[in-house]
Formats: structure tokens, sequence, C-alpha cells
């Protein structure tokens, strides 16, 4: 297939944001491009030669394209580095002197997508003395033959400039009305950008076939082949050791009642770490590869992973699902996430990162063993098969912390276990559900900060005004800091009643404080710190007004905690990890 015809393509789905209009401009072209070209193809569509969770990179800066540009077009680098400074593009700049040259010399060969692809994905290849002069022939080899428009794509495609907004939903649906139009019969309407379906029904049946073949390829070139082919092909395609699957993904609920209602009773809960997740991959050659949540390769950044990987894991072929959690060397207490980050995308000293940023990995799914797809056994028999295989090392490789219960109470306890260990909250996994690559559905559920109630103790109070002048009817609250002091965090007074038939009263809480009282200043009384209460809130905030940094936006009392002592009142630290976690939700 001639390269034009896709850079016709390119600029076609320039010229419109809409998702569905692009989708149909996808799918007319897809309809002539032959099973040789169709993966080349649909990775230039997306703006490059490799597949996103390949790590293989082409190596080529402006510099160099300056330089290829300039070989090509026989301009001198500074002449180009002018139109750059002018155009602050450099595929407009190609565009433009390609032009200026062609209508000079009105000499050029037709240039095929294949040989644009080759070209291109050899760059990564090269390596060693000379690879700069050998990347610049390569490069000026099509820049020789491309007409101007044809240029500027070359050079995008290379410099990874690509954006013509072709979303993962627009590519998934253009490989359905291309390769099984015969099937749902759709129909496009530019005018009122709409589709019609015969059946919607077998057109969401086909959409998920071609869906369910992008989650453990995660490549749409390899699903459109297949699709050509027909649907036979699509549904043979199997989950491979080395080709990251999509992720699982959490729905969010707000109580504990919604996530049992949704998860069914007992459902497992687990700690929420907070760190990255990390996908793991072993081969039967016995080659560890380690996965972002985004899929990207992170296997050279993470030696220290590999290495327990490899040791602490049984088994010839796996694909296991965790979270790496950094953890402070001194201490061994977990980091959020922030501290570790840098790792992530680190490509030099490595060793010296990974021992002074430690992770310790929390295993807490397995989706593949010893040549066996597991997305469809139960979340309760992969855990099991994980405590199996897999000697734990704290440190270094754990099984994601986890109990099976149906009792709130429990949940309770367990959250704040999971909070004072420097975890996010808590997630809740359906023990019968299968792994569903790449979806939200209510299989796995987190839950990170309903019961942000907290235990605090009253500090002092204000005798109120009008007919509430007999009465301490605002408290000052205060948490633990490090050194045990007690340090405030606000002002409550919502969530007492006048009457005392109507439950907790100010009379009542006056009852408890006068006696308490230290020492009196206008309205406001210091009170010993003896009465604990629970007390609601809609959000935590940093506030410089309160000694503890922190303050309570709309607190509201619950309960006085006669259970509690005031030294069991909630930490300084526990409400900094509250606030930590409710940023991210
Ligand atoms: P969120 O990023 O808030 O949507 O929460 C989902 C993320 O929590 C997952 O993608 C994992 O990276 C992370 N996570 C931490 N602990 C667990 C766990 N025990 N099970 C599943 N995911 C977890």
């Amino acid at each position: 297939m001639d390269y034009s015809k896709l850079v016709d393509v390119y600029e076609q789905l320039n010229k419109t944001t809409k998702r569905l209009e692009k989708t149909h401009i996808i799918s007319e072209f897809l309809k002539d491009v032959s099973l040789d070209d169709i993966e080349h193809v649909i990775l230039l569509l997306e703006g490059r030669v490799f597949p996103n969770y390949d790590a293989r990179e082409l190596g080529v800066a402006s510099r160099l394209m300056l330089k290829s540009l300039s070989t090509a077009t026989g301009i001198s680098i500074e002449k180009i580095e002018n139109e750059w400074k002018k155009q602050g593009d450099l595929g407009l700049v190609a565009e433009l002197i390609v032009k200026a040259k062609k209508q000079s010399t009105l000499h050029s060969t037709k240039l095929a997508v294949k040989k644009v692809f080759d070209n291109i994905r050899k760059l990564a290849e090269l390596e060693g003395q000379g690879t700069v002069e050998r990347k610049t022939q390569l490069i000026a080899e099509l820049l020789t033959s491309a007409k101007p428009l044809e240029s500027k794509y070359i050079v995008k495609t290379i410099l990874g400039e690509m954006r013509i907004g072709v979303g993962e939903g627009a590519m998934r649906d253009a490989i359905v009305w291309t390769f099984f139009n015969d099937k749902i019969g759709v129909k496009y309407t530019r005018e009122g950008n709409d589709i019609e379906v015969e059946d919607r029904e077998i057109y969401n049946k086909y959409l998920g076939a071609v869906q369910s073949a992008y989650d453990v390829t995660n490549e749409f070139a390899v699903v459109a082949k297949a699709a050509k082919k027909g649907m036979q092909s699509l549904e043979n395609i199997e989950m491979q050791v080395g080709i990251p699957i999509q992720v699982m993904l959490a729905l969010k609920v707000d109580t504990i009642q919604e996530a049992f209602e949704t998860v069914g009773r007992p459902a497992a809960i687990e700690f929420k770490y907070d760190g990255f997740r990390i996908q793991a991959h072993k081969s039967d050659k016995g080659h560890i590869r380690l996965f972002t949540r985004r899929l990207e390769d992170v296997t050279k950044q993470f030696p220290d992973v590999v290495e327990f990987v490899k040791k602490n894991v049984k088994g010839k072929s796996f694909i296991f699902d965790s979270e790496a959690v950094g953890y402070n060397k001194k201490t061994g207490k977990y980091l959020p996430f922030q501290n570790i980050s840098q790792r992530i995308k680190r490509k030099y000293d490595i060793e010296k990162i990974s021992q002074d940023f430690p992770v310790e990995l929390n295993v807490f799914d397995i989706i593949y063993y010893e040549g066996r797809n597991l997305i469809n056994e139960k979340f309760e028999k992969r855990r099991k098969l994980l405590e199996k295989i897999i000697k734990q090392e704290p440190m270094k490789i754990v099984l994601a912390k986890s109990k099976i219960t149906s009792d709130k109470k429990e949940v309770e306890k367990f959250f704040k276990e999971a909070v004072n260990a420097g975890n996010e909250g808590l997630m809740f996994k359906a023990l019968d559900a299968p792994y569903k690559p790449g979806a939200r559905v209510g299989y796995m559920i987190k839950f990170k900060s309903v019961m942000e109630t907290l235990d605090l103790v009253i500090v002092g109070a204000e005798w109120g005004e009008g007919k509430r002048a007999k009465w301490l009817s605002s408290y000052a609250i205060a948490c633990i800091d490090e050194n045990g002091n007690f340090v405030e965090i606000g002002k409550a007074s919502t969530g007492l009643k006048e009457k005392e038939e109507e439950g907790l009263s100010f009379l009542e809480m006056t009852r408890l404080l006068k006696p308490l009282i230290i020492s009196e200043k206008g309205k406001e009384a210091k009170v010993n710190p003896k009465v604990v209460i629970e007390v609601e809130y809609e959000e935590i905030q940093k506030s410089p007004t309160y000694e503890s940094g922190y303050a309570l936006r709309f607190p509201r009392i619950i309960k006085i905690r006669e259970d509690k002592g005031p030294e069991e009142a909630n930490t300084l630290d526990y409400v900094k990890k509250l606030y930590e976690g409710q940023k991210k939700s």
C-alpha cells in the first residue's frame, strides 16, 4: 500500500474531533488494507512502530532529525534550524522544505507503507559506532522519496509527535465496523454524527469480542489482523507471557455496606497499598518482565524485584498482579507512593536507587500459571494458588494482607490496622469472581475513607450565647502528636441536641466538662483532656489556624466514646494518612 493513502487518512482525521467520524474514517480506510499491511498500518495510525508495552526506543532527537533533513534536501542545518525557530514544529518544516526542493527537482518515487515502517523500526536496532550516520541515512532515504505531506508525517512519527487523537474506543469500534459489518450492518451518518445498527445485542457481542482480544494482547495491530481473518481467529487469541494484560480495575464505594452489597458476603478484604501496580511475567525460559498499570515495561528499573520474583515464586511460567510499595530502610515503615515514583522512569544509577528506595512486592492476584490461563477461575482459588507458590519474605515479596469476613466490625478494625500501617485503606474482593482484564466491574472495590470518623479529645469549650448561654456549646477538639501532646484540629458544635430527650445534649456535655475546667478567659474555657468524642466531617484540610496543622471541614459530633481514654484518641499521624488518602480518591 502507498504511504500517501495513510497520509490522506491522517489529514482527514486531523480535520475532525468527533469520535464517531474518526471511527468512520478509519473503518472506511481499513477495508482496503491487505493482510500483509494491516499491522503496520494500525501501528502507524497510532503514531508508533512498536506496541506501547515494547520498551524499544528509536533514539532520534531533534538534532539528528535536522541532520537527516539536511542530508535529504541539501539545505544547510543552519537554514533548517532557522525555519524551525519560525515554525516551531519540525514536521511542518519538513513539509515546507521538501516542497521547495521537489519543485526544483520534480523527481520522486512512490513510498510504500512497509518501507516507511521498516526504516523507522530499524532505527531502534542500531547501536555502537556510526549509529548517527546510519540513522541519518535511514531517515534521509525516506525523506528523499517522500512528498511534502508525507515528510511531515514521517518526521512526526519518528519524533513521537503524532497527535491524531484516535483513542482506544475509536480504534476498537473501527475494527468491528470494518471486519464484521456484514453481521452488524452499521450505518454512519456524517450530518447527524450518529450510527445505526441492525441489532444492538449482536453489535455488542462483536465489540466485546474485539475488546477481549485487545485486553490480552494490548495491541490493536494483532487484533485487527485476527479480525480480518474472521471471528474464529479473534476468539483464538490467547494471553502470552511477556505481553502485558490490561489490569482489572476497582470501583469505589463510600460505605462498608455498599462494598458488601457489591462483592457479596463473605468477601476477601485486603490492605490497599499505596504503591504502584506491577504485573510480573515469567516465561518458560525463565525471563522475568515487569509492567506497570499502564503496561510500560519497567523490568530494567527494578532489578531487585526481578531477583525476588525469580527466587521466591515457584513455577516455570506465570503472570501475577501486585503492588510495589516503598519503605523506609531504617524503620521498615511504608512510604507514600511519591517517595518511590522516581524509580519508574529512572534510566541510570539503577542499582543505587534500588538500594536507597527499596520496595516490597505485595502480591494480590494471579492470572496465568504453568501454561494455564486463570482469568476464569474464582478469586478464592487464585489466592490459594498464590499462597502455595510464594515464599514470603518481608521487605521483598509478600502476599497482600488479607482476611475473609462478612462482619462490619471486623472490617472497621482491619481498616484502622491498614491505615496505621501506612496504607490507603482496604480493597474488597468478590470470592467467586473471575479476573476481568481492563474492566471496572464490581469484582474489586476500593474503600478508602468512609470510616474516617475520628476519635478526638475535648481540650477546650466555649459558653454559648442567648438561650445557649448556660451551656458549654462549642468544643475544641484535639488529636495526639508524636510526642503524646494533644494538638487542636478544630472546633465542633454540631451534632448535639438542645433537648435532652433527643439524644446527646449540650446540657449533658456541660455537666461532663464543667468539673474539668482548668481556666477561663471570657467565654472560653480550657478543660482537662478526658472526654473522647467520635467526630464525623466532610474533609480534612491543611490549616495554619490549629496546632495540628490540619482542620476538619464541617465537623459533627456523633457520640461520646466512654469506652476510650484520651490516650486512645487518634494520632496526628493517622490524620495525615487520611488526608493523603483523600487527596488521591
Ligand atoms: P485506585 O488507583 O485508587 O483506583 O485503586 C486501585 C489500585 O490500588 C490498583 O490499581 C492497585 O495498584 C492498588 N492496590 C493496592 N493494594 C491492592 C490490593 N490489595 N488489591 C488490588 N489493588 C491494590
